[in-house]
């Protein structure tokens, strides 16, 4: 709820913060239990930044954050351990999210040993091969190293170690952005087939709107730290609302060389997150900005069920 997240931006001779990266500014959703959340957006978006300050990996800035009806960030320091292993995260780049001088067993058992579920050794190579076997790995790969495995599989031990407490929700940040396309598929599969088998809940973070569509349930869309739409899959690819997303959506090639689709090209670049456009901040690059678009910030607000938008011509 109105979550934020901002970087201090250190400079000058003393290294004082001279400003700050607004990176999430802002945001408000809510994700069901057992339900995929997709959230799309380009590169420094801050949709990484959104998912870790949900976790807690990340300190946020401003805002709440509630998981199963408690405010995460006023739990007790040994509610939170706790609360820890509930939710885990599965990294974009598995080449450098494995530790390369530990087993799978160590890497996937580690937080097991720390919270103190398993013991070092039989107990936690048994919970291993299990969890890794689950992820479509033969258990007798528990003792062999990263370097040993292809991209796909290194995600699927970044999967199990996510899976190996039991957790109930993930955020899988750009899981198979790493991989190739005939590999990307695999993982996707795996990842929802572990959501049903498991009852896993996921914030799915990509850039890849064909991914992402694949995978959720409902999907949000950042621009530049802010969440401007927010609806069920079919709705959102359907009837886009906000400018920003149409433009996102007219980009997807189709392979049907007779629909003739309009491409609707953003003039301009990204504007610098340090220094966002007042207003809307789409402003700069939306093609129906209007002036007041210049000042007025618009509200996030709920356009027809379940379908959230924010821009002032909706
Ligand atoms: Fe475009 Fe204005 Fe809507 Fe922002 S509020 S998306 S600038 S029309
Ligand atoms: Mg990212």
């Amino acid at each position: 709820k109105n979550l934020k997240k901002y970087f201090p931006i250190k400079g000058g001779f003393l290294k004082k913060t001279i400003g700050h990266v607004k990176a999430v500014e802002d945001v408000s959703f809510t994700i069901k239990k057992g339900e995929t959340l997709g959230i799309v957006g380009e590169s420094g978006c801050g949709k990484s930044t959104t998912g870790r300050t949900l976790l807690r990996l990340l300190e946020k800035t401003d805002g709440e954050v509630y998981y199963d009806g408690r405010e995460i960030y006023g739990l007790p320091k040994d509610e939170m351990i706790k609360l820890r292993t509930k939710m885990q995260i599965v990294f974009q780049d598995p080449y450098s999210s494995l530790n390369p001088r530990k087993t799978v067993s160590q890497i996937c058992g580690e937080a097991l040993v720390e919270h103190g579920l398993a013991k070092k050794g039989k107990e936690v190579n048994e919970i291993v091969s299990d969890v890794i076997q689950k992820c479509g790995l033969a258990p007798y790969h528990i003792r062999r190293y990263p370097h040993e495995f292809s991209g796909g599989q290194r995600q699927r031990i970044g999967i199990a170690r996510a899976l190996a407490l039991n957790p109930e929700f993930i955020v899988c940040d750009e899981p198979v952005s790493a991989l190739d396309v005939s590999i990307q598929s695999q993982v996707i599969n795996l990842l929802m087939d572990l959501q049903e088998e498991m009852g896993l809940t996921y914030l799915f973070i990509s850039h890849d709107l064909s991914v992402v569509k694949h995978i959720s349930d409902r999907i949000g869309v950042m621009y530049l730290g802010s969440l401007v739409e927010l609806a069920p899959k079919d709705d959102l690819y359907a009837e886009p609302l906000h400018p920003y997303t149409q433009a996102l959506l007219s980009a997807i090639p189709i392979a049907d060389p007779t629909y003739k689709k309009k491409r609707i090209i953003l003039k301009g670049d990204i504007p610098s997150p340090a220094n966002p456009p007042l207003g809307c901040r789409f402003h700069t690059r939306c093609p129906y900005a209007m002036d007041k678009c210049k000042t007025e910030v618009p509200e996030f607000k709920e356009a027809k069920p379940g379908h959230f938008v924010a821009c002032h011509l909706v």
